[in-house]
């Protein structure tokens, strides 16, 4: 096996899929000499046949690819989120020396690279947590990268993850995003949107094929076509991939032969968790893992379904409807994103980051799986006004939402009365009108509150908070007095 001594300026332990991938897409830039182990030497032996070129420098125990490493040696670690990550970790922090870098490019929960950031850095270490997206292809050929971690560590590792990133207009997708565990938690947010967007999507397939009457390739093709305006995107191109996909065994499209119960690996639960304990309304992301997990529940929707004698009549389509659909689509596709960067707003102000949200939708615009034309215009408005209390307000947003609202509500009350699920547009157009309305019923919330709880209320008249002696004469008390 070719061995040198400290030559590598950068090495990937961990050699599954994603490792090789980004070890192969290092090699390939110019400047990087790509130091790489695993565990496991066999997965280390076949990357190393199937590319003599890469001119990987290869070492079959952990001793050996820390000497491979030149000073500030810089490792990414691409092992099973968890343990494994602890593990490997642990065996390069006791090797490493202060001011050497560590980079965990998995999946971690973002409250894990906290953790392991404040240990390390007691230790004199770098620790960079970066969450990478795109898949396998994306690790190959240019993935977008949100690294955490201190500014320090990024001086070395920014321009090494610039040379491999994915370039969206001119500009590699990666950005420090935030120090410690900035970098997970926009990767998890990032994954929490895309759930909703593919929820959004799924949605307007099931009313184009079952209110408006298209087979699945005319869905296919209304897809095709809106790929080539505001809503393009990769989740809307590899749909109409999706939907032509024909089953060889039985000549269906393949969508008919697929079992309808949804899986998932997490992080968008995790989303959901996050933004709960946050108090941010992610009703977008939230109804995405919940229509997975309702999907997932055979035995539940076969009972309701034995107890049902009719469904509703589905409603006729009528003129314009593939255009409403798509109006529905991109509206609610407004308010998950509007949501998506509120929870990191949020984030940032709890874990104390300072993230700068525009660079974070240049980012998203290449390599990752959310890509789209769409993000453009998120970083326009945080161009204009950095300070948006939501991207709803944004005037480009505002329009867009605005114009589209008669529709929005026409394919939501369709899907209502045509018995046809769309949580994601409805929670979008609830969330759309409890914002948009003057007064909401949470004054009489906060009445009950107060009846059962003595949890007070504050009036609209003037300062202070107030109790009404609910099981007493009924009239009202002071419980704090206006500061004025
Ligand atoms: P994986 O299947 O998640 O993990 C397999 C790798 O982890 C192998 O190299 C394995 O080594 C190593 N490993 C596991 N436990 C270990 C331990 N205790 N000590 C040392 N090595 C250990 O691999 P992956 O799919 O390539 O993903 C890598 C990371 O990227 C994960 O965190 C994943 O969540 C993240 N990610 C994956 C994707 C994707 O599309 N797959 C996308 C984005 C991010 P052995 O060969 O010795 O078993």
């Amino acid at each position: 096996m070719s061995q040198s001594r400290s030559s590598a300026n950068i090495g990937v332990v961990g050699l599954a899929v994603m490792g090789s991938n980004l070890a192969r897409n290092l090699a390939s830039r110019e400047g990087n000499t790509v130091a790489v182990y695993n565990r496991s030497p066999e997965r280390t032996r076949t990357l190393l046949a199937d590319h003599p070129d890469a001119g990987f420098v290869a070492s079959e125990s952990i001793d050996d690819f820390v000497a491979s490493l030149a000073k500030p040696r810089t490792a990414i670690v691409m092992v099973q989120a968890g343990k494994g990550t602890d593990a490997v970790i642990e065996q390069l922090a006791e090797r490493f020396e202060a001011g050497d870098i560590i980079v965990d490019g998995g999946n971690a929960n973002f409250h894990d690279t906290i953790r392991r950031e404040r240990e390390l850095r007691e230790r004199g270490l770098n620790f960079v947590g970066a969450g990478i997206s795109g898949g396998e292809e994306g690790a190959l050929k240019g993935p977008s990268i949100m690294p955490g971690g201190s500014a320090e560590a990024y001086a070395t590792l920014g321009p090494i993850l610039a040379s491999i990133a994915a370039i969206a207009e001119g500009e590699p997708c990666v950005t420090h995003v935030g120090t410690d565990g900035a970098g997970h938690f926009v990767k998890m947010i990032h994954n929490g949107i895309e759930y909703a967007d593919m929820q959004l999507i799924a949605e307007s397939y099931d009313l184009l094929r079952r209110v408006g009457g298209h087979d699945v390739d005319a869905v296919a093709e209304v897809f095709a076509a809106w790929n080539e305006g505001d809503l393009e995107s990769y989740l809307i191109e590899i749909t109409a991939e999706v939907l032509r996909q024909k089953d060889a065994e039985t000549g269906k499209p393949l969508v008919d032969v697929i079992t309808d119960q949804a899986g998932s690996k997490g992080t968008g639960v995790w989303t959901v968790q996050n933004a709960v304990g946050l108090g941010v309304p992610v009703g977008g992301i939230a109804e995405a893992v919940f229509a997975r997990a309702v999907s997932s529940k055979p035995e539940q929707r076969a009972a309701v379904q034995a107890t049902i004698e009719s469904r509703p009549q589905v409603q006729p389509a009528g003129d314009g409807f593939e255009d409403d659909v798509r109006a529905a689509l991109y509206a609610s596709k407004v308010v998950a994103y509007a949501q998506g960067f509120d929870a990191i707003i949020a984030g940032a102000q709890e874990y104390g980051w300072r993230i700068d949200l525009g660079s974070i939708a240049k980012i998203w615009r290449g390599g990752c799986i959310i890509r789209a034309r769409f993000l453009n215009r998120i970083v326009e408005a945080y161009a204009q006004n950095p300070e948006l209390a939501t991207l709803l307000e944004d005037p480009y947003f505002a329009a867009a939402v605005r114009d589209g609202e008669a529709a929005w509500r026409r394919i939501v009350a369709t899907a209502a009365l045509s018995g046809i699920p769309a949580p994601g547009f409805s929670s979008a157009l609830a969330y759309y009108d409890s914002l948009a309305s003057e007064r909401l019923p949470a004054a009489l919330v906060q009445g009950q509150r107060d009846f059962f709880g003595a949890h007070t209320y504050k009036r609209v008249d003037k300062e202070g908070t107030f109790h009404t002696l609910w099981s007493g004469d009924r009239s009202e008390i002071v419980t704090e007095p206006s500061t004025h």
